[in-house]
């Protein structure tokens, strides 16, 4: 138990894949932002719908079919709450942030041509720069890019700066999952505003980090995925300001998504289910409802707190070892740590710390532009949850302390 009375230990026993061992070693799982663990009462709730509620939603009569559909419309409801959306009218089930962000490209983004500009950030994920890059094929309009420095802090003046009346959308992260960079969101919105352009929001790496509320940020769209909020994968949500989204064409065609089906042409029904083709994942939605009472239950603010205090124990831990260099060093900044380790490939250094029960993520994180700035081939990323703790920290600096052994 923290001095904030945050019981770790206790966080840590509601997810039963933290108490098995890999290679006969503890699991310290520094990897949640690529995608996080659940909880016991999420793969519990899940198995319950399957146990007794399944069928297929919104087209039965008989009671199984609407309970459901009762479960997953009341998932939906659920989200809704948890964005401070105005109606679940302006909540889609997706398949995750990336189908979100395809959605927008391909619907709204059809209304876009030549003189029209998108602006993004160097550090977007690859889901926020290829379905825009795309687009502007399509169409003709051209993509934006706001600059980074060596800190990995945004350049807002840039962004600002690059903003005209012929910008339509920005898209941004809110949180960099390659360096840990909280981008300043509001400043960002209120300059977009200005021109008049949308605003589109990756809220991947936020959701589960930080308190959401689509409201007091006004943006136009929000997306994020269910596996990084602790709820299952193939899952994730777009939300939408209903005006917008109103004015929209649907994107996938097929059942659930028609009012009228004849062979001179089809109608559409109503939102949210217009964007929603096909039978969705169930399950999955009844999985991140529990997964975000899971997750007020310990407090968002909370959770926040202590990652906070882990990336300053890590980031001092990690200084300390001789020959690494952290990777994004913004002052404000997630629980999200990317670091190089002299002479050692990342890749070699995940294989050694894997050896030591050790999960970080090695690679170009998606998003290759970011590790184009900084002029490496890759990095080791270290990144925190809700049961993260100090032990997994001690864990990884004495890993690390064995790569440069072997390499040294
Ligand atoms: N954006 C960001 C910032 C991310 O971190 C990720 C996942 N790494 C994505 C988008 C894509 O999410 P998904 O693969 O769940 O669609």
């Amino acid at each position: 138990m923290t001095a904030q009375g945050y019981d770790v230990a206790r966080v840590r026993a509601d997810f039963p894949i933290l108490a098995t061992t890999v290679r006969g070693k503890r699991l310290a799982f520094l990897d949640t932002a690529a995608s996080s663990q659940r909880p016991q009462a999420v793969i519990d709730a899940m198995a319950h719908y399957e146990r007794t509620s399944h069928a297929n939603v919104h087209r039965g009569v008989y009671e199984l079919s609407q309970k459901a559909t009762d479960a997953f419309e009341g998932a939906r409801e659920r989200i809704r709450r948890f964005l401070n959306a105005a109606s679940v009218r302006e909540i889609v089930f997706t398949r995750g942030t990336t189908e979100s962000i395809n959605l927008v490209a391909q619907s709204w983004g059809r209304r876009l041509g030549p003189g029209d500009e998108i602006l993004i950030t160097w550090m977007e994920h690859h889901a926020n720069i290829v379905p825009w890059q795309m687009l502007c094929e399509r169409t003709g309009a051209m993509l934006r890019v706001t600059p980074i420095d060596l800190r990995g802090e945004l350049d807002v003046a840039a962004f600002e700066a690059l903003l005209s009346p012929r910008t339509k959308l920005v898209a941004f992260t809110q949180i960099s999952n390659s360096l840990g960079t909280v981008l300043p969101v509001e400043r960002l919105l209120a300059a977009a505003k200005r021109v008049g352009a949308l605003t589109l929001i990756d809220g991947a790496q936020a959701v589960a980090h930080q308190r959401i509320d689509v409201r007091a940020l006004d943006c136009d769209f929000y997306v994020f995925s269910s596996h990084k909020l602790y709820g299952p994968t193939g899952l994730g949500v777009l939300y939408a300001r209903e005006a917008v989204l109103a004015d929209m064409p649907p994107w996938q065609g097929g059942g659930d998504m028609i009012r009228t089906v004849t062979f001179s042409g089809s109608t559409w029904t109503e939102l949210p289910h217009r964007f929603e083709a096909g039978t969705p994942h169930i399950s999955g939605a009844v999985g991140l409802a529990t997964a975000i009472d899971y997750l007020e239950s310990l407090g968002i603010d909370a959770v926040h707190a202590h990652e906070q205090r882990l990336l300053a124990r890590a980031t001092q831990a990690l200084r300390a070892v001789p020959g690494l260099r952290i990777v994004g060093e913004a002052a404000h900044k997630a629980g999200v740590i990317s670091f190089v380790l002299e002479d050692v490939h990342p890749h070699d250094l995940g294989t050694i710390l894997d050896a030591e029960g050790v999960a970080v993520r090695t690679g170009h994180h998606c998003a290759m532009p970011v590790m184009d700035f900084f002029d490496v081939p890759a990095t080791a990323r270290a990144s925190f949850g809700c049961y993260s703790d100090d032990a997994d920290i001690d864990q990884l600096v004495t890993a690390l302390g064995h790569a440069r052994e072997v390499f040294g």
